[in-house]
């Protein structure tokens, strides 16, 4: 990513960026070369925001063949250093063994490190910056992540989301028009959902991440979403006068398709979101992942 000088080593990179950073003992095995090389030669078609299926496919493709042949990246659980990147403003994230995140990216694509939650948006992922090792729950957050920037359908689904349910409740159009309405917010937030977990098993494979790990972390994730978006749903719909059987779809994430239900069964079904969110996240927080609101 044009990071290093001509000459400078990875490790040098580090220790001139970082001053105290312990020297690298264990560089990158000539696979890992390779791969990075493949992937900075996707650069020349490949650059955000012009994400489409085609950019995202011929990633995935580098992504496939090097885990066809080597196997994931060998990246040691450690810890990792946030820099700021000289050319972007943003940072490059650099383990300790001297392995640049960055550039495994595709290009446009930047890290910034923050206080919150791991959160992407339009081709910038924030990343905890007190991160500490770069352990599966980072991993996971990261392959996630990414896996919205290069989302073909994100910028659309992401101005979707736009509409939002508070907005609804305002518009002068009949409450059965704004049902369906808030309905189309609640599939477009879980398409986003649902799109990003997808690309990014591929992603936090090459990264090293035990599958069980990936679907744990995946499973628990989406369900916390999806029933924070069924709480917003209903509150959007609380006070709007429509008839009990009025038909709504729903999204369901298992299916991964809009589901019809009764208004009525609706409310029934949402009676103990507030309890089952709380039981959701209690039980996200004990295994490896932080729940995102992206
Ligand atoms: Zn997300």
């Amino acid at each position: 990513m044009g990071q290093k000088k001509d000459g400078e080593t990875i490790t040098e990179l580090v220790e001139n960026t970082e001053g105290n950073a312990e020297p690298a003992e264990t560089i990158a095995p000539d696979s890992y070369e390779a791969f990075v090389k493949k992937v900075r030669e996707l650069d020349k078609t490949i650059k955000f925001p012009n994400m489409n299926e085609w950019a995202r496919d011929a990633y995935f493709k580098v992504i496939g063949e090097r885990l066809e042949t080597y196997g994931p990246l060998e990246i040691p659980k450690e810890k990792v250093i946030f820099t700021k990147d000289p050319n972007i403003s943003g940072h490059l994230l650099i383990t300790e063994s001297g392995i640049v995140i960055n550039d495994i990216l595709p290009n446009g694509i930047h890290i910034v490190g923050h206080n919150g939650n791991p959160e992407a948006s339009f081709g910038v992922i924030r990343l905890p910056i007190n991160m500490g090792e770069f352990g599966n729950k980072e991993r996971v957050s990261l392959a996630h992540e990414l896996s919205h920037c290069i989302d073909p359908n994100y910028v659309g689904l992401a101005l979707w989301r736009g509409e939002s349910y508070e907005k609804i409740k305002s518009l002068d159009i009949p409450n059965e028009d704004k049902v369906d309405m808030a309905c189309d917010v609640n599939t477009a937030h879980m398409l986003i959902e649902t799109g990003a977990w997808n690309n990014a098993r591929l992603i936090a494979e090459l990264l090293g991440v035990p599958e069980s790990a990936f679907e744990d972390t995946m499973t628990i994730s989406l369900r916390t979403h999806h029933l924070l978006e069924l709480q917003r749903l209903k509150k959007t719909l609380k006070g709007l006068d429509v008839r009990e059987d009025l038909p709504l779809f729903v999204f369901d994430p298992v299916a991964q398709e809009e589901t019809c239900i009764d208004y009525k069964d609706f409310l029934k079904a949402t009676s103990d979101i507030d309890k089952r969110i709380e039981r959701s996240i209690q039980e996200a927080k004990q295994r490896t992942y932080l729940i995102t609101e992206d």
